[in-house]
């Protein structure tokens, strides 16, 4: 109780501190005045356990899309009312109150797909992304090497060669004079090929030159029959088996910036797609210090050791519904990028090529069986349209011989489709989990890849929604920002931030902003089996909300990217709050 009451009190000093500060009065909505009764009291004596948020425009994200300005709850993170602001401060004039000044609230936004520990692993080497030339990633290199020890792998991420002018794969020799000694290991933009110079390359354990392919994967050569430095998919692991672990204190340092980066842009949960029993550790050892302000529902990596262990144990439900493990990510195919996708028809900028399998269908079958026979959830990533095809095909087999177990699977991406398969995720009562910003980073090329009748039915949230599917939405961060802001606006606009292409790419498969906004919200918890305690502001759910500078609702679709988050409130706690 002390504890708590000193939290609240901290948390007055400082949101008032923030309303002194003239610059950011603007964008600061004017919180907490103690109402007067308890002002002139010792914290003892004081009555701080209900908090009274009024005077705010307040989106339930309800079924029936409420909106509401007031809200109360309490020291224990639960909702005890949403509505009228005259009628709660009458009826509890002892909580303390917040006067929010017209601000927005929405609920706690949810990444239904992302890599929280792929963040944190990210925050640790060269970010790549937006780089504009090779000459580019070369120098943000010589940036990131300055904080490495001797012998340190040089360690990057998130290059795109579809950003530069040659819009050709490099190699290593590029990376050779600038970094002729140390091991130089980058990871493409999707994370489905990696780029190594040739101290990298000389660390694998097998000679890499020759006509041999890995299953799965491919080695770029030259012509000469030498690994040129590219490697995609099943060949990544030849290179990235041999780069060291990251040191714990590194580790621990990058996961508090990689939490606290969430909460800064309004995100209180995040599905993690793919993790094994270590991260599950280290996420359980942050829970019990206290360092752990985010909700995580966790897949394992594969049907593998992970499963295989948790399957034993039973599903992982941890304290305060801050981390739980029931769920399996697998993978089909590659992706789009680099033409790991499996298409049912050649690429049509690659005649002969209809991307990578991962795995022969009998292959997948077996592994959903084995994840619903313990009871779980599957999550398959899916990108082309043969591979969603057959994912959809293993799902409709299994589910069948699994009727008790509670079902909710989900196609991660279903991101391109046939018009026969749309209906399949109503049919079959499986989840497309898509990520909008995916359609507006593609659009510049996807085209090329697909053709003109093949890329009517890509990124095709609308007609999924119509079809009567269920759709959850997410970032699929690192690979794309982490800011859900720019997913809503994907959604909604079909556009890039600079309003390209006018009227948006495809633009009959728009979201309105009530589905785009439910995406990252109720839905996002749907697809986590949290419904019933997150997602939506209703009373005896948890308090985690967070307050916007503009009324995402109103203001102009190409604004809501600019959207910022002023405060996140989880479990009835301030954890971040707008400098
Ligand atoms: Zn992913």
């Amino acid at each position: 109780m002390f504890k708590k009451i000193s939290i609240l009190f901290t948390l007055v000093l400082c949101v008032s501190c923030n309303v002194e500060s003239p610059s950011q009065a603007e964008n600061t909505p004017n919180v907490i005045s103690p109402p007067q009764e308890t002002a002139g009291l010792a914290p003892e004596h004081a009555q701080l356990e209900k908090t009274l948020i009024h005077n705010a425009k307040i989106y339930t994200m309800d079924i029936g899309f409420s909106t509401a300005d007031a809200i109360l709850f309490d020291s224990s993170g639960r909702i005890h009312n949403v509505g009228g602001e005259q009628a709660m401060l009458e009826a509890f004039p002892d909580a303390m109150h917040i006067d929010l000044r017209g601000k927005t609230i929405i609920p706690g936004l949810i990444d239904s797909h992302a890599h929280l520990y792929g963040l944190a692993l990210s925050l640790s080497q060269a970010q790549l992304r937006d780089t504009a030339s090779v000459e580019e990633v070369i120098q943000r290199l010589r940036e990131q090497e300055q904080h490495l020890a001797e012998g340190d792998w040089l360690l990057g991420r998130g290059w795109d060669q579809n950003d530069w002018p040659v819009k050709e794969f490099p190699s290593s020799a590029d990376l050779d004079s600038a970094f002729p000694d140390r091991p130089v290991w980058l990871r493409r933009i999707d994370g489905h090929a990696g780029w190594a110079n040739s101290a990298a390359l000389a660390m694998a354990d097998q000679d890499l030159s020759g006509d041999w392919q890995p299953q799965g994967g491919f080695i770029h050569r030259d012509a000469d029959g030498q690994a040129s430095g590219i490697l995609v998919d099943g060949a990544m692991g030849l290179v990235a088996k041999t780069v060291p672990e990251i040191s714990p204190e590194l580790l621990q340092a990058s996961l508090s910036l990689a939490i606290q980066q969430m909460l800064s842009l309004g995100l209180t949960g995040v599905h993690d797609m793919g993790i094994d029993q270590s991260v599950l550790e280290l996420y359980q050892q942050r829970i019990e210090a206290g360092q752990f302000p985010t909700r995580v529902y966790a897949f394992t990596d594969g049907a593998g050791e992970t499963l295989d262990w948790l399957c034993k144990k039973g599903a992982y439900d941890g304290p305060s519904g801050r981390l739980v493990m029931r769920a399996v990510k697998l993978y089909i195919d590659g992706a789009m990028g680099s033409r790991g996708a499996a298409l049912l028809a050649d690429y049509s900028d690659e005649s002969g090529n209809t991307g990578l399998l991962f795995m022969p269908p009998g292959d997948l079958e077996a592994k959903f069986d084995k994840a619903m026979a313990c009871g779980f959830q599957v999550g398959v990533h899916a990108i082309g349209d043969h591979g969603n095809r057959l994912v959809l095909d293993a799902l409709e087999s299994s589910i069948r011989k699994f009727p008790e177990n509670p079902g909710r699977h989900r196609v991660e991406h279903a991101q391109t489709l046939t018009a026969a398969d749309i209906p399949r995720f109503a049919e079959l009562d499986v989840i497309a989990a898509m990520q909008p910003t995916h359609a507006t980073s593609d659009m510049y090329w996807v085209e090329d890849r697909l053709g003109p009748d093949r890329v009517l039915y890509a990124y095709a949230w609308r007609s999924l929604l119509d079809s009567g599917a269920r759709l959850a939405l997410g970032s699929d961060f690192p690979v794309e920002k982490v800011n859900p802001m720019l997913g809503i606006h994907a959604a909604v606009t079909r556009q890039d931030t600079k309003g390209w292409p006018p009227g948006g790419w495809y633009p009959q498969e728009k979201l309105n902003r009530e589905e785009a906004v439910r995406g990252f919200t109720l839905d996002a918890a749907y697809a986590g089996f949290m419904e019933n305690s997150v997602g939506s502001l209703e009373s005896g759910k948890r308090a985690d909300f967070i307050v916007l500078d503009q009324n995402i609702f109103e203001i102009e679709p190409a604004r809501i990217a600019t959207i910022k988050v002023l405060q996140t409130w989880l479990d009835g706690e301030l954890v971040y709050s707008y400098p």
